[in-house]
């Protein structure tokens, strides 16, 4: 291309109505296939910029671009988004009127509408397919794009039954290209929905899932309470961030327990009544530094760019569940953090819920290698991020330098003893007394505490009985969690948590296989690692962050007015750019990455003004 050659249309769309220069990675190739009248499907870590792979050829291809995505409050945010930019959007969901819908399919038949957000029930209905047929035989249909496309697999943690129907719609209006879109990596989940969807002869697009600027982060848990407490004051004062938990119960109590030492900590799970749910979404995505307390129900589709962490105080069941909720953190490309506290009880608990759990063998295998390869990825000696993507199939060949391994490295040290006189211990109650206990019962003994429980099983007269003296209860936990991760203990699946041998104990019994640990770091009492990330405004001087800090004052005012999430009147990526630049003219300011030409007219002036006053 030379310099004289106009831009694409699609580039033009890119610059004119989002204000954006360039595309991003694979974005320009992907909205070219899709153009061109092909199929696509497109997995993409979330924050890369799917959305704009749909929004684009919608607008470039003539008639409607037909959206298919599964959680209304991300419809109503997204076209609140397109319409701040100037976008004609419009959603059919089950939280509109009658009326309300007749003005829509009204609008669609007049080829007024630029794109359509429909759920998949909606889609399901055969009056909203004849609408479409409709809508297709009349102004057109000029896309037909599947978002969270991994809801069609039945293995998949987001399974949704609607998701299936949608298989129907592929090929019923000729001509109009599909798309599925899905932020899961792992290859089993591509596989099925490509097979699913009948996209075999769509073109694949599969990015990087790397997502450079999350840190992540993975602590012993101890007063978890305290530890995640400590982690917020400390590093993400005033910042937006999701914090997951297991149970209800331990939602309730932590956002409580969060909020009485003055956290804005909201909870949210499906046992709380749809309002208090609603609401609680709602003042997360809208106001600035709200922290939301959820079980998993709550993120999928969440767009909100500005989430500054993501912490789990549970064990998450799976790295690819696990890799999926911490990716809303730092959508939009500024410095987040991941940070996961785990400890023995998790795994206890874990295994405890798969083998009481419903289900098949082979479903129990599954989640069973799925907690497996959790435990490896919290006990890794080396780059965590290295290990996440060689899970996804991506290997690099580098260590990241932005997770708590690369940046403190784990010392390790020789385990082996420990582990022989533990296993020993497991083997002579099963052997001598015909008896299996759990990890407690099992650290009293070797450390030599006669317990009432210890003295009523007379376990005092064991052979191993305090021959573990030399090392600390922590000191113990810490072993056994890396041995059950190493598989050289396994837990019983009498419901009980009881220790049993697990597949690499023969080997390191007859002292064949030395056992590597890793030392916790003593700083994970108080929330975990020196290493801290680094605020978003850290790389702006004193006078631009003064400047940042007064446009996040006037866009607040701008969203509440509105009743829009701060981020659909500009992100904290432009109010940075902003700051830095300070533009002193509209067509300056245009040129700022974010101001299309809607914003620029909309809000330019008052820009201008804010930036004069500073
Ligand atoms: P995904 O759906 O993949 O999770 P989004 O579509 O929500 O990601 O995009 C994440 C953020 O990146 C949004 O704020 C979006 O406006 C921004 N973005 C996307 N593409 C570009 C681009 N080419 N240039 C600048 N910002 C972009
Ligand atoms: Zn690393």
């Amino acid at each position: 291309m030379t310099l004289t050659d106009a831009p694409s249309p699609a580039l033009e769309v890119l610059r004119r109505v989002f204000g954006y220069d360039a595309f991003r990675d694979r974005q320009g190739e992907i909205i070219d296939t899709v153009v061109a009248g092909g199929d696509a499907v497109v997995l993409m870590p979330t924050g890369a910029g799917k959305s704009l792979c749909y929004q684009i050829p919608a607008l470039v291809r003539p008639g409607t671009g037909l959206i298919v995505s599964p959680l209304i409050a991300l419809m109503h945010d997204q076209v609140d988004a397109l319409r701040a930019v100037g976008v004609r959007a419009e959603f059919l969901n089950s939280t509109q009127g009658p009326e309300e819908r007749v003005q829509v399919e009204r609008g669609l038949l007049a080829g007024e509408v630029d794109l359509i957000y429909i759920a998949p029930e909606r889609l399901a209905l055969e009056s909203t397919r004849t609408l479409l047929d409709r809508v297709a035989a009349g102004p057109g249909l000029s896309v037909f794009a599947i978002d969270e496309a991994h809801c069609v697999s039945q293995w998949g943690h987001d399974f949704r039954p609607d998701y299936l129907t949608l298989a129907d719609l592929v090929r019923r209006w000729p001509g109009v290209p599909t798309m599925a879109l899905t932020a899961t990596a792992t290859e089993e989940t591509h596989r099925e929905l490509t097979t699913r969807l009948h996209l075999q002869d769509a073109t694949h697009f599969v990015a990087s899932f790397d997502r450079p600027n999350i840190q992540y982060r993975i602590v012993p848990k101890d007063e978890v309470k305290q530890q995640l407490l400590t982690f917020l004051r400390t590093e993400h004062a005033g910042d937006a961030g999701i914090v997951y938990a297991l149970s209800r119960a331990s939602v309730d109590s932590t956002a409580e327990w969060l909020a009485s030492r003055g956290i804005t900590a909201l909870p949210y799970h499906a046992g709380l009544d749809a309002r208090v749910r609603a609401r609680n979404q709602a003042r997360f995505l809208r106001e600035d530094g709200v922290v939301i307390v959820a079980t998993i129900a709550f993120g999928m589709g969440i767009d909100k760019p500005d989430v500054r962490f993501v912490a789990h105080i549970d064990l998450p069941k799976s790295v690819e569940g696990y890799y999926q909720e911490t990716g809303r953190a730092g959508r939009d490309g500024l410095p987040a953090t991941a940070w996961l506290a785990y400890g023995l009880n998790d795994v206890v608990q874990q295994r405890r819920l798969i083998d009481r759990g419903t289900g098949d063998a082979a479903h129990r295998r599954r989640q069973s290698a799925n907690l497996d390869a959790m435990l490896a990825l919290c006990e890794t000696v080396t780059c965590r991020r290295r290990q996440l993507l060689a899970y996804f199939g991506q290997p690099t060949g580098t260590d990241c330098g932005n997770c708590d391994t690369c940046l403190e490295p784990v010392a390790t040290w020789d385990g082996t003893v420990p582990a022989q006189k533990l296993l020993s211990t497991v083997v002579r109650l099963q052997r001598e007394r015909n008896q299996r206990f759990g990890g407690g019962q099992i650290i009293d003994i070797l450390r030599g505490k006669r317990t009432p429980k210890v003295e009523q099983h007379g376990h005092d007269a064991l052979t191993t009985f305090g021959i573990g003296a030399d090392l600390g209860e922590r000191a113990w936990r810490s072993v056994l969690r890396q041995l059950m991760a190493q598989d050289v203990v396994a837990v019983g699946d009498d419901g009980y948590g009881t220790l049993m041998l697990g597949a690499a104990a023969p080997a390191v019994l007859k002292g064949e296989q030395p056992v590597r640990l890793r030392h916790d770091l003593e700083q994970s009492r108080s929330g975990g690692g020196s290493k801290r990330a680094a605020p978003v405004t850290a790389d702006l001087d004193a006078q631009a962050q003064v400047v940042f800090e007064r446009l996040r004052t006037w866009r607040s005012a701008q969203a509440k007015e509105q009743a829009v999430p701060a981020y659909v009147v500009f992100g904290d990526a432009t109010l940075k750019a902003l700051a830095v630049a300070r533009p002193a003219s509209l067509d300056a300011l245009s040129g700022i990455s974010g101001v299309g030409a809607a914003k620029l007219e909309r809000y330019g002036q008052a820009v201008l003004d804010v930036l004069a006053e500073s």
